[in-house]
């Protein structure tokens, strides 16, 4: 746990959000700032800065965030419709919160290329 990081807070239930899914691993809350109908953060329990931090060490974490991803989005009715898991990485991606995380985005045509 970062002291001074958002996604830390949330992990640790300091700052509340609307959890969807909770395991040892990860935790999948709403965005708060939703960019499709529906739009969720998978976001690791454990501090990562950005995805050019991950090591071996995370390969199962990171298979384990798209299984997670299909099933959220299984339950929550739009896996057939279709998806789309976006990881933003550094200041060109995107990137504004300083722990990794991934975009589950659906419920609507996303368009492509990304802007
Ligand atoms: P990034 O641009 O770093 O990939 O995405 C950060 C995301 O975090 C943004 O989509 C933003 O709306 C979301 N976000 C920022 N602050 C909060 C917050 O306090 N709670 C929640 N649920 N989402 C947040
Ligand atoms: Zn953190």
């Amino acid at each position: 746990m970062e002291s001074d990081c958002l996604f830390c807070k949330i992990v640790a239930g300091e700052i509340p959000a609307t959890i969807h899914y909770d395991d040892e691993k990860l935790i999948v809350f709403e965005d708060i700032d939703p960019k499709a109908p529906h739009h969720l953060l998978i976001v690791p329990k454990k501090h990562i800065r950005s995805a050019v931090e991950l090591t071996e060490q995370d390969n199962e974490l990171v298979g384990h965030i798209y299984q997670v991803a299909a099933k959220v989005a299984t339950d929550m009715g739009f896996a057939d419709a279709g998806f789309r898991v976006v990881n933003n990485c550094n200041e060109d991606g995107g990137q504004v919160v300083w722990h990794i995380h991934f975009h589950l985005l659906g419920g609507r045509k996303l368009t492509w290329p990304p802007g």
